[in-house]
């Protein structure tokens, strides 16, 4: 039988897997895995922050499907640079191309470009001991924002408000560790521009914010909109109703005063970052949702967020309206007769006893 060689670029999980199904599939099939990088796993090696070791497992997986003879990790080969596409062609019978995506989406908003505002997939980079990025990285800031909603922006204000120590069970490296612990970072501002049923967190990984004792988790009640569009998806999807779940007890916790904080702010959208030579404070809006999962401008922009604050920016604390409860109104999905608000939403402090 001739066998069938394939070239896969890319040896993270999609060009893993896609050398295991093919071997499984064709018995023909010889496969070799190229990667500009010397080592394999792409991201999970250098993305997934070292404290996921959970996530971090999957390499036993991906490392029993390359220890396969028929496929072969061949590290250090950058297609486009050492390889192109017509030598791929000349050598083997098909090829496929699973190079990830290693860049961040450009945010373009003022100031974007000062000295202090970072992609995440550098910091990401850094911290995860990628071995294109510069050893050091300076943690001057003791109030940071962090601007997106999903498992990225999570992983990036933990490990900016987790301390050093509690990493040293990780695979952290020494000079990573050096530069959290001399990390000045107290509170963490993570921005979303949408709301809490809209939010990209996973559900474990929003609850595996608060794990750390020296670590607040505090979720701003300004911005935890709930409107029908959300209800329906709240209903109908067991992970956002997880999540929101998740939120809500962040909402609804009374801080411990721990060292650092991470805020969550929903409903507010990045429109400048301000400064004179560096970046010195963020100015949001705040968004309002259109009744389709997406949300717009309000034309309401905070005033310039810089220091830190000891506990949450100033929220707008509202009451119940069928029941003196001082607590945020808005938070359950059950309505008790008599207590009715617009979203349908209403406060724990007014739940019948076996709601
Ligand atoms: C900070 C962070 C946290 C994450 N957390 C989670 C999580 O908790 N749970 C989860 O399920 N997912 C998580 N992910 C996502 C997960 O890591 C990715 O979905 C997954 O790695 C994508 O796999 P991939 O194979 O498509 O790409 P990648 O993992 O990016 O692999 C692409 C590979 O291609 C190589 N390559 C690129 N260009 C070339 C070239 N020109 N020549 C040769 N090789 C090349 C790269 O070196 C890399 O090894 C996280 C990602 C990040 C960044």
């Amino acid at each position: 039988m001739r066998p069938i060689r394939v070239a896969v670029v890319g040896a993270g999980p999609a060009g893993i897997y896609a050398a295991d199904i093919l071997t499984k599939e064709y018995d023909a099939a010889e496969v070799d895995v190229l990667d500009r990088l010397p080592a394999p796993y792409g991201l999970v090696r250098y993305g997934v922050a070292p404290d996921h070791p959970r996530i971090k497992e999957i390499i036993k997986a991906l490392g029993r499907v390359l220890a396969n003879p028929r496929i072969r990790f061949l590290g250090n080969v950058e297609f486009g640079t050492d390889l192109k596409l017509t030598d791929l062609q000349h050598h083997y019978d098909a090829v496929i191309v699973a190079t990830g995506a290693a860049t961040d989406r450009p945010l373009d908003i003022p100031g974007i470009d000062l000295p202090g505002s970072h992609g995440a997939a550098d910091f990401v980079s850094w911290y995860a001991g990628h071995p294109d990025v510069p050893r050091d990285w300076t943690l001057d800031a003791e109030s940071v924002a962090v601007i997106g909603a999903g498992n990225v922006g999570l992983d990036v204000a933990r490990m900016l408000a987790k301390p050093a120590d509690e990493q040293l069970t990780t695979e952290i490296a020494d000079n990573v560790h050096r530069g959290l612990a001399a990390n000045r970072a107290k509170d963490v501002h993570v921005f979303a521009r949408r709301g809490p049923a809209q939010v990209k967190f996973s559900p474990m990984e929003l609850r595996e914010l608060s794990h750390s004792p020296s670590v607040d988790v505090l979720v701003e009640e300004d911005g935890f909109q709930i409107d029908e569009a959300s209800q329906s998806v709240i209903s109908s999807n067991k992970g956002v109703r997880l999540v929101v779940d998740t939120l809500l007890k962040y909402l609804e916790a009374t801080p411990t005063g721990a060292a650092h904080r991470i805020h969550l702010h929903l409903c507010h959208a990045p429109v400048a970052l301000l400064g004179e030579g560096r970046v010195e404070a963020i100015r949001t809006e705040r968004t309002q949702l259109d009744g389709t999962g997406n949300a717009v401008g309000t034309g309401s922009t905070s005033r310039p967020r810089s220091k830190p604050s000891t506990g949450r920016w100033a929220t707008s604390r509202r009451t119940c309206p069928t029941c003196p409860s001082t607590t945020p109104q808005v938070w359950s999905r059950t309505m008790p007769a008599g207590c009715s608000t617009s979203t349908g939403w209403r406060s724990p402090a007014c739940m019948p006893p076996d709601g």
